[in-house]
């Protein structure tokens, strides 16, 4: 196996197209396993001294977070907001997080990705990059399904943006795990709401773990946003009705499907009768 570690983007982009090679950000979720550990047929990409990858900025409205920002950089920024902080302080433990990052997050695709339920709830755009240029694609379609991306072999994820004003929302977040941190997510919850005096004028939930993919409906909450607080505490029971065909969890050894189910529709009650 030989290792690759450039200094630019242009470098690992000559090297992914030109190479048959495993892209290593932090390496959190690749050392773990097997396949990897055991093959030495592949040439790796390792992309942490690529400092433009590392950049968080905000620039005309748009807020962007390089794919190698590691979840301690996330945590430190002054320009992310406090859901930010809500759930990376839930995931894993310092050490971890200092070499863990938000590109290798979601391009593992795990159902259970802590930052794959939050770029879902700000509906992230995804920057992927080749030698043959740059393309956006929105984060519902970038991840297919549990480990599986659109991301071709010749790529490489550089990029995450969305609206800067979604941190004006308000927002509710609950990871349920066997501890605090350093534990994968049974499953996970996020709301979003965006008032106008007693009227919730927009309402975002996304719900992890508990379907291939995290659960966001736009059918949904575009059925119940510009509704007053009144109209949504009364809809919770139809609301709950509406996503529970939407979650398909399965047992696996971190919990069962009935225990997923049952906790994220008392959550969304929850969220809806009592947060909002
Ligand atoms: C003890 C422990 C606790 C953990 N706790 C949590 C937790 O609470 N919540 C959670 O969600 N996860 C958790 N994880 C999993 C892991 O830390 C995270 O998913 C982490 O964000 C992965 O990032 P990484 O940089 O280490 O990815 P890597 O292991 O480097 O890469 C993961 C995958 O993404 C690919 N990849 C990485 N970067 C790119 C890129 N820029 N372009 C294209 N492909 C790329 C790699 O080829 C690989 O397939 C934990 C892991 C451990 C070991």
């Amino acid at each position: 196996m030989r290792i690759f570690s450039p200094v630019t983007l242009d470098q690992a982009l000559l090297l992914r197209s030109e190479l048959k090679c495993t892209v290593l950000s932090g390496g959190t979720d690749l050392m773990l396993k097997k396949q990897f550990l055991l093959s030495d047929e592949h040439d790796l990409l390792m992309l942490q001294k690529i400092e433009e990858l590392h950049e968080i900025s905000v620039k005309d409205g748009i807020t962007h977070i390089g794919a190698c920002a590691t979840q301690t950089d996330i945590l430190e920024s002054s320009l992310l907001w406090g859901v930010f902080r809500d759930v990376v302080s839930c995931m894993s433990c310092p050490s971890i997080r200092n070499l863990a990052t938000i590109g290798g997050n979601i391009c593992n695709a795990s159902p259970a990705g802590d930052l794959i339920l939050l770029m879902s709830l700000l509906d992230a755009n995804v920057v992927v990059q080749s030698l043959h240029g740059r393309k956006t694609i929105k984060i519902h379609d970038f991840i297919t399904g549990p480990g599986k991306t659109v991301l071709k072999e010749d790529e490489l994820l550089t990029e995450f943006c969305f609206e800067d004003s979604l941190r004006s929302y308000s927002y509710f977040y609950k990871k349920v795990g066997t501890r605090k941190a350093n534990a994968l997510s049974k499953l996970s919850f996020a709301g979003a709401a965006k008032y106008s005096g007693n009227t919730v004028s927009d309402i975002r939930i996304a719900i992890g773990a508990v379907a291939p993919v995290v659960v966001r409906s736009a059918e949904i909450e575009k059925l119940f946003s510009n509704r007053s607080r009144q109209e949504l505490n009364d809809s919770s029971y139809s609301i709950s009705k509406l996503y529970e065909k939407y979650l398909k969890p399965i047992d696996d050894q971190r919990s069962n499907a009935m225990y997923r189910k049952k906790v994220s529709l008392n959550l969304l009650k929850y969220y809806i009768e009592r947060v909002i």
